[in-house]
């Protein structure tokens, strides 16, 4: 047997002190404090190692929309496995799942988003983008549109170009980035910016940011504009109604490429399929991974637009971009399944119709309590803003411990939420019950 299966929880914590760097982590702090190590898992519920059971208000990071420990999609990757664990997608192969997949997206994504391009997360299919952009103006013959404008706070992967699309200081300020070429702009946060605006003005007003910008850097070099149509990591800041109209209109008026990343907001998270709906965009390309298979298996696509697509196949000859386990026919194959899901058991209805009002009707009892300046969300996502005091409002100095103590409280009190500054983001899965989220608003009062 691997020795490592009957490793004691003390022996693991040492072995993952010695062996294993996390993602986004604070070494020192984790070799002090250790992990909890996640053993199994069903519906919204984890089980640590000693056994404890963890509402999981955050479905894993974002993604696992249908739940945990649903059998059907094992069964279909080890179908998948036995019959063709791996072909590639490259040169002129193709395998079923992956071609099935691609269909099925080109039917659920909105009208026009009709090609795909799979890769494996979303910061690779980020940087798909970034290729896929650039390459469509240089066979347009404006090689010098090559600049992609995105938001403070925004959050779009951490490759070298996930990171520099991304709007977060502490990301850029450890390595030197953004690269040149990524410019941003301040997002439509009402609560921080909004001032004596109405949302609705200030929505106009923060879209106007980007006009603004492509003027000032020259129209003729902006290739793209990108956004998440909920900032999640960046603190679920949704924008007012008036945001995303004008920043269309302004996109249209000097020619430049939309791009909707919805990593986070794709597959039923807003109440609909895609947070385009939500929000009316009408995207020429679209960034889709995690809740595409539920975060089984790592997958994710660029929807791309006729528009682009096009110019990369009528003008564009080979693409050179892609990589290993781009359509990889296991991933494929579970997130097809994981669609099925979603379809037959109505999910996305269920967040528009269900449990997504009634999470946020519930969550917003937590309003009138002294320390909240904003409760803020749609369907099944949702932040929770602390502030010093709610006249100004006044925020807290130093940012970020306050959302740190909440987390805490709430991870010892057995329920996953992440702190965002000084502030709570929630995200659970689809298949919430209602009991469930009533324990998710009691831990955070
Ligand atoms: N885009 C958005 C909106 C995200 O939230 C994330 C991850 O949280 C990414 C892109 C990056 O995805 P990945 O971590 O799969 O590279």
């Amino acid at each position: 047997t691997n020795k490592l299966n009957v490793l004691s929880d003390s022996a693991l914590m040492a072995a993952d002190t010695a062996h294993h760097l996390h993602p986004f982590t604070d070494y020192k702090a984790l070799a002090a404090e250790g992990s909890r190590v996640i053993v199994r898992a069903e519906g919204c519920t984890l089980w640590d190692s000693q056994g404890n059971a963890i509402l999981d208000g955050m479905a894993g990071l974002w993604c696992v929309n249908i739940g945990y420990g649903r059998e059907e999609l094992a069964d279909v990757a080890a179908r998948q496995m036995r019959e063709l664990p791996y072909y590639n997608t490259f040169f002129k192969t193709t395998t079923r799942p992956a071609t099935e997949l691609a269909t099925r997206l080109a039917e659920l994504t909105p009208p026009g988003l009709e090609h795909v391009f799979f890769a494996n997360s979303g910061s690779e299919a980020n940087d798909t983008i970034v290729r896929m952009v650039r390459r469509y103006w240089q066979l347009h013959g404006q090689p010098e549109r090559n600049v992609i404008i995105s938001r403070e706070y925004a959050y779009h992967g951490s490759t070298l170009v996930g990171a520099s699309l991304g709007g977060m200081s502490a990301m850029h300020s450890q390595t030197g980035l953004p690269l040149p070429g990524f410019e941003h702009i301040r997002p439509p946060y009402y609560l921080r910016d909004g001032g004596n605006m109405t949302p609705q003005e200030f929505g106009v007003a923060a879209a106007q940011a980007l006009e603004e910008r492509i003027l000032a850097l020259g129209p003729e070099r902006v290739a793209a504009f990108i956004a998440e149509p909920i900032q999640g990591a960046g603190g679920v800041i949704v924008p007012p109604d008036s945001y995303f109209p004008e920043i269309q209109r302004i996109c249209r008026e000097y020619g430049i490429l939309l791009i909707a990343d919805e990593v986070i907001c794709g597959f039923g998270r807003t109440g609909n399929w895609f947070g385009s709906e939500t929000f009316g965009i009408e995207p020429d390309l679209m960034t889709l991974a995690k809740g595409l298979s539920s975060g089984y298996l790592p997958i994710s696509a660029v929807m791309v637009g006729d528009r682009v697509a096009r110019t990369l196949i009528d003008e564009g000859g080979e693409f050179f971009h892609g990589f290993t386990y781009s359509g990889h026919p296991v991933a494929c194959a579970v997130a097809l399944e994981n669609l099925r899901i979603m379809q037959d058991e109505g999910l996305v209805e269920r967040v528009r119709d269900d449990i997504g009002p009634y999470f946020q009707d519930r969550l917003r009892e937590l309003a009138d309590h002294p320390l909240v300046g904003e409760v803020r969300g749609v369907g099944l996502i949702a932040g929770v803003e602390l502030v010093r005091d709610k006249d100004g409002p006044v925020f807290f100095q130093p940012e970020g411990r306050v959302g740190t103590i909440c987390r805490d409280h709430c991870f010892r009190n057995n329920v996953i939420m992440r702190a965002v500054r000084d502030g709570m983001v929630i995200s659970p899965p689809l298949v919430i019950s209602h009991a469930e989220v009533d324990r998710l608003v009691e831990t955070a009062r």
